[in-house]
């Protein structure tokens, strides 16, 4: 496949122009498969497309169609110091599988750092700047190096991202968005793992189902939403990277 160069270089607001773009391909690629949207991507914006992952299942997925169909995309994660021992495993066991090395992207401080000038642990007293200090401003800082950036964003998470669109522009980072699995199931993206024998966090079989950073997560019952175990107890819903910025 050809991949273009740098084709465009957004800043916010977008261009009508643009603007009218990604409508026009967001609403043809919605029966795209997500591989068909991932190569719409690929083409569209080369080397300044990147992908942010959580190791999520559908993160996973979508890196087993990238290695096949761009292997050298940037992808990242946001590596907070506060995550899972068996999510960063699957950074080893993806590398082993697809030869794709995904880049730990962190905040400027360590955990000891960052907890001692907080007086202690932030995710306790105030998440909402936990997740600003050791997420939001790490992928701005990643992503004014790229035009666009790809998430496992579904629909069906949730109420707040149920309006994404499959290609959008991002009003918080000023780049564009592609979320391939945006109008895929939890089913169909499990069905897929399955079939395809895609690696995935083992936590998902002791019953976590959607998993963030180890002191905000916690295994769900089977009749929960799967988004209930993320900061559970208080009223915060998303780190911030996925709701619309102003
Ligand atoms: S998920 Fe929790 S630990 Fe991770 S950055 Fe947000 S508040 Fe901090």
């Amino acid at each position: 496949m050809a991949v273009a160069s740098r084709v465009i270089s957004p800043s916010p607001p977008p261009p009508n122009e643009l603007r009218g773009e990604l409508a026009r391909a967001s609403r043809s690629l919605e029966t795209a498969s997500p591989a068909e949207i991932i190569s719409w991507g690929v083409e569209r914006f080369g080397d300044r497309l990147t992908m942010a992952t959580a190791f999520g299942p559908e993160g996973c997925l979508i890196i087993h169609w990238l290695a096949a169909i761009a292997p050298r995309t940037f992808v990242f994660n946001l590596e907070t110091g506060y995550q899972f021992p068996e999510t960063l495993a699957l950074r080893d066991l993806i590398a082993a599988r697809y030869g794709l090395q995904v880049s730990l992207e962190r905040p400027a401080s360590s955990v000891d750092e960052f907890e001692r000038a907080n007086g202690g642990p932030l995710y306790r007293t105030d998440p909402d700047r936990c997740c600003s200090d050791r997420k939001l401003a790490v992928i701005r800082r990643v992503l004014t190096r790229f035009d666009a950036w790809m998430s496992g964003l579904r629909r069906d998470q949730s109420a707040d991202r149920s309006a994404a669109p499959i290609v959008g522009w991002d009003h918080k980072f000023a780049v564009v968005k592609i979320s391939p699995l945006a109008n895929w199931t939890k089913a169909m993206v499990w069905d897929a793992i399955v079939r395809e024998q895609v690696p995935y966090n083992p936590l998902h079989d002791r019953g976590f189902v959607s998993i963030g950073c180890a002191p905000c997560t916690r295994a769900v019952n089977a009749d929960e939403d799967e988004r209930a175990g993320r900061w559970s107890g208080s009223a915060k819903t998303e780190c911030g990277l996925h709701s619309r910025g102003s």
